[in-house]
């Protein structure tokens, strides 16, 4: 996975907290506080060199980050190899963790990781040992019930495998529920692949059946066609809906009659998508029933937000509405699936690949694909409720039950401060 442009910093930190922040007003004053505290600081946060032997025989060291934001262990959060990365965008990242695996009540805290790399300035054997470097740096401190990495931007299941195979020489026995996010040859779970996708296309599918909507002819349109938007054009166009535009970081391509997903599946692939423009935003505001933002965090800006045609929002990419965009999105009768829900399949089918770790026991892909949906339609039942009881919006509801479960967690263990 590759993502050519990322924000990140203070502001992307500021941002998560703009949005935890008023959902813990919905909460007593004492969870809203026993929350607050939990949350303010990571529990653990460590920043380290990875020195490699480069092909040519010099060494480069690398910046290497970890944080976890506990409210209970093992963490679970993925690691991020881009040239962005940082200390502070970590823990943004790591705090956002925190609140999807509450969401989907899965038994976490938040944890994330990145090395501050471009993967693809990097030869293959110079990937392996820096995959196996960070895991050298991290011996003592991940662990199936400690901290539990899984892939983000820039990494996949090759360098899961690395990683979890140093893991076991250091260790001198394999713990296929180190990481998550492996190749099935290696521990894995079938329907890793395209849950995130998946997820997201199980909400939206509900939701329009709910409303009476018929499925079919449903007009979508993608923003970013990389790992989560194609798996989702592919499966909405399985489920009889039309894909009139997907913009990837070169341009868009728009038409109205459908287009032909396998095919421009293909044609990214080799590099060849044929554009019919050249803004990269076109999807986001074309002539389509639904948007699926899938590219990376703050595209959604008011400018866009007011030209957005659409009624239905699923957002895959994390954090890709800003703030006052939500607000405009609101008042244009915008269903917006919040991101900590909406793209939270990939972590989800993550749990049930560390329970298949801890068990030995294989799941067959129909069982992976019961369980996500079930998991991801009981929270968003839930999040409906407090919608309808709070007279809030989805994303706000997201928070609200996010924050009451970590309250759930943490109360009666930690003495008032
Ligand atoms: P990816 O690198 O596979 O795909 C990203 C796509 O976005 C590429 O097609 C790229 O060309 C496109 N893109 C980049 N800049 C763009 C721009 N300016 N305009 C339009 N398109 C642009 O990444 P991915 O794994 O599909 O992740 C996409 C988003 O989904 C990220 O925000 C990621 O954090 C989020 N997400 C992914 C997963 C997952 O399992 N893959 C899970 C949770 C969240």
């Amino acid at each position: 996975m590759t993502v050519t442009a990322m924000s990140g910093g203070k502001g992307f930190l500021a941002d998560v907290w703009n949005r935890i922040n008023p959902a813990l007003g919905f909460l007593s004053p004492g969870d809203s506080d026993l929350v607050r505290r939990a949350l303010a600081a990571p529990t653990m946060s460590m920043k380290f060199q990875i020195p490699v032997t480069r092909d040519d025989g010099s060494v480069t060291f690398y910046q290497g980050f970890r944080v976890q934001v506990r409210p209970i262990r093992p963490t679970k959060g993925g690691i991020r190899w881009h040239p962005a990365v940082n200390e502070d965008m970590v823990t943004a990242l790591a705090l956002e963790m925190a609140e999807k695996v509450a969401v989907v009540d899965l038994p976490y805290g938040g944890g994330k990781g990145g090395i501050t790399v471009d993967p693809k300035t990097l030869q293959p054997g110079e990937k392996e040992r820096l995959a196996r470097g960070f895991v050298r740096r991290l011996r003592d401190l991940i662990g199936p019930d400690q901290d539990v990495p899984a892939p983000d931007v820039g990494t996949g299941p090759q360098e899961m495998d690395w990683m979890a195979n140093e893991d076991m020489i250091l260790r001198g026995e394999w713990r296929p529920a180190v990481i998550t996010g492996k190749s099935v040859a290696r521990g894995g779970i079938l329907g890793r692949d395209d849950a995130t996708a998946r997820g997201g296309f199980y909400l939206l599918r509900h939701d329009l059946q709910q409303g009476g909507i018929p499925i079919e002819g449903v007009r979508v349109a993608i923003q970013g066609f990389g790992n989560a938007g194609t798996h989702f054009a592919r499966l909405a166009v399985e489920a009889g809906m039309k894909v009139v535009a997907i913009s990837d970081s070169t341009g868009s391509v728009l038409n109205a009659d459908g287009l032909d997903v396998p095919e421009m599946i293909r044609l990214k692939r080799e590099g060849r998508l044929p554009y019919t423009c050249e803004d990269t935003k076109a999807s986001l505001t074309a002539d389509a029933q639904v948007i699926v933002p899938a590219a990376f965090e703050g595209q959604i800006t008011p400018e866009v937000a007011s030209q957005i045609q659409a009624k239905y929002s699923v957002e895959l990419a994390n954090g890709p509405t800003v703030a006052e965009a939500d607000e405009i999105l609101l008042r244009q009768g915008v269903r917006v699936y919040p991101d900590i829900l909406a793209n939270a399949g990939g972590v989800t089918v993550s749990y049930f690949e560390w329970l298949q770790g801890r068990s030995g026991e294989d799941w067959e892909v129909d069982r992976v694909h019961e369980a996500l949906e079930r998991r991801i339609l009981r929270s968003f039942d839930d999040i409906l409720e407090i919608a309808r009881q709070r007279d809030c919006n989805l994303r706000m509801a997201a928070h609200v039950l996010a924050a009451r479960r970590i309250a759930e967690r943490l109360r009666g263990l930690y003495p008032k401060g």
